[in-house]
């Protein structure tokens, strides 16, 4: 009877396998998660690596889903830019230019599509009590705001991408 030296060391292996095995590093899931839930990212940082990177308004609208105020002063800067391109303000993401920039009057900067699909993802927020679909950045998985559609804008989608101001980045286009 060899069958047991080979039990051991079947237990063995499986042993190590299990506990060379790294936990996952990312945060626990929301109750909102779904299958949309950025799998790729391209940008990974602590929680105190994107705090020494980003204002307090910044950290807490892209890192813990927050809200700023609406007509708030990212706001009023948004409704005077001139073309140019919008970028994620933690990982420099191409996420939407001007010419998708429409006045919602909603007192967030407003976008009926972004400017490449990929770079945006969304999920189902069940915050607030009904759902709505939380938009984010697909480099960095930070929040962005959300996107609204069937509102009746007169635009090429119908979609309201209302977002918060300090999540972006202006650059404005070469003359
Ligand atoms: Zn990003």
């Amino acid at each position: 009877m060899n069958r047991y030296p080979l039990t051991v060391l079947g237990l063995a292996l499986l042993w190590v396998s299990c506990t060379e095995r790294q936990p996952p590093t990312r945060e626990p899931s929301k109750p909102g998660d779904t299958e949309n839930t950025p799998t790729v990212m391209k940008t990974e940082k602590t929680d105190a690596e994107w705090k020494a990177q980003l204002s307090p308004e910044q950290y807490r609208v892209l890192r813990q889903a927050g809200t700023e105020r609406p007509h708030g002063e990212a706001y009023k800067e948004f409704k005077h830019q001139g073309g140019g391109s919008y970028h994620c303000a933690g990982c420099g993401l191409l996420l939407f230019t001007s010419k998708e920039k429409f006045d919602s009057g909603c007192g967030w900067p407003s976008f009926f599509d972004p400017a490449k699909a990929s770079n945006v993802v969304t999920r189902e927020d069940f915050s607030l009590g009904g759902v709505r679909t939380e938009v984010l950045c697909a480099g960095c998985g930070g929040h962005l705001g959300h996107v609204f559609s069937g509102e009746g804008f007169d635009t090429p989608t119908d979609q309201r991408y209302c977002i918060n101001g300090v999540a972006l980045k202006f650059v404005p286009e070469e003359k």
